[in-house]
This record gives C-alpha cells, structure tokens and sequence, in this order.
C-alpha cells in the first residue's frame, strides 16, 4: 500500500527498532512509547481495520503479543501488561495499518488509562444492546 508507514516498515524501507518477525507479523517498539518497552504487532499484509486480517494473521498478532507480554516480565521486571487496539479515527486509530500495541506495566509507571464506568438505565436497554449486537454479529 503507497503512502503507509507500516507497509514502508515491512519493506524496509524505513527503519524500525525490530524485536521479532515471522512469515504473518513483524513487531517493533512504538516510536513515542507510553512506557518504555511499548510495542506494536503488526501484520506484514496490509490491512486498515483488524476487522479485515484473515483469523490465523489475527490469532498469530494476539499470540506473539502475548509472548512479548511474557518478555517484558522476564527482560524488563514489568509486572504485567495491556494489549490497546485503535480502530477508526474516533478510538484514536492515526496509522491506517491494523496493529496491536503493548505496553508494559508496573505500579509505580504513573500511567492510568482514563477509563470511566457508565451505567445502564435499565436492564431492558442492557438487553436491547445484547439483542442488537447480536443480530449483526457474524463470525
Ligand atoms: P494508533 O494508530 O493510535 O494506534 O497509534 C499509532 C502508533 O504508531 C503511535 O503510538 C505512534 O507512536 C506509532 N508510530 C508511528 N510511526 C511510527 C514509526 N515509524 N515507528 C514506530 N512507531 C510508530
Ligand atoms: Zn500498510
């Protein structure tokens, strides 16, 4: 794909800090890390949303994330990790290459997600929501 960064990684046509790659992904540090360590997996085809990476690229992006999670533990003494997946504008996806970051944790990193915890007015909406979900959900 012109015009992507990531597909200029993957060719290597620009540089990237690598710390692993395969025949379906290529993983290497964000370039502005929240802590340091943070990675992004990526898959070598292009895809815009993960919603379009066929299931064994997508299973592949979640396993060797999991095991770089592994590896900061092990490499970097961080005591966990989160997996934060952007897709669309609006979720604050900037890069229009599908790509999974992870980012060690510990408790003194001083980073908190902003995450607020809304309530349902009833649990008739609760169930509207399931019910719509639902019936768009294919798999
Ligand atoms: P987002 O699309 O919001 O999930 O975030 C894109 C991420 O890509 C950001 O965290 C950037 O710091 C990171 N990024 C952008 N360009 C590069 C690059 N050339 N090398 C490494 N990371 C990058
Ligand atoms: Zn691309």
């Amino acid at each position: 794909m012109d015009n992507c960064i990531f597909c200029k990684i993957v060719e290597g046509k620009i540089p990237c800090a690598k710390i692993y790659e395969d025949e379906l992904v290529l993983a290497f540090l964000d370039i502005s890390p929240i802590c340091k360590g943070h990675a992004l997996v990526i898959p070598r085809e292009h895809h815009q949303s993960i919603s379009s990476v066929p299931e064994n690229i997508a299973g592949r992006i979640t396993h060797v994330a999991g095991r770089i999670g592994i590896a900061f533990k092990r490499a970097l003494d961080a005591d966990g990790f989160n997996f934060h997946l952007s897709d669309g504008a609006c979720a604050g996806q900037v890069v229009w290459h599908a790509h999974m970051h992870v980012v060690p944790r510990g408790p003194e990193d001083g980073f908190r997600w902003n995450w607020r915890q809304l309530k349902y007015d009833s649990d008739a909406e609760r169930n509207d929501f399931v019910e719509k979900i639902k019936s768009k959900l294919k798999t």
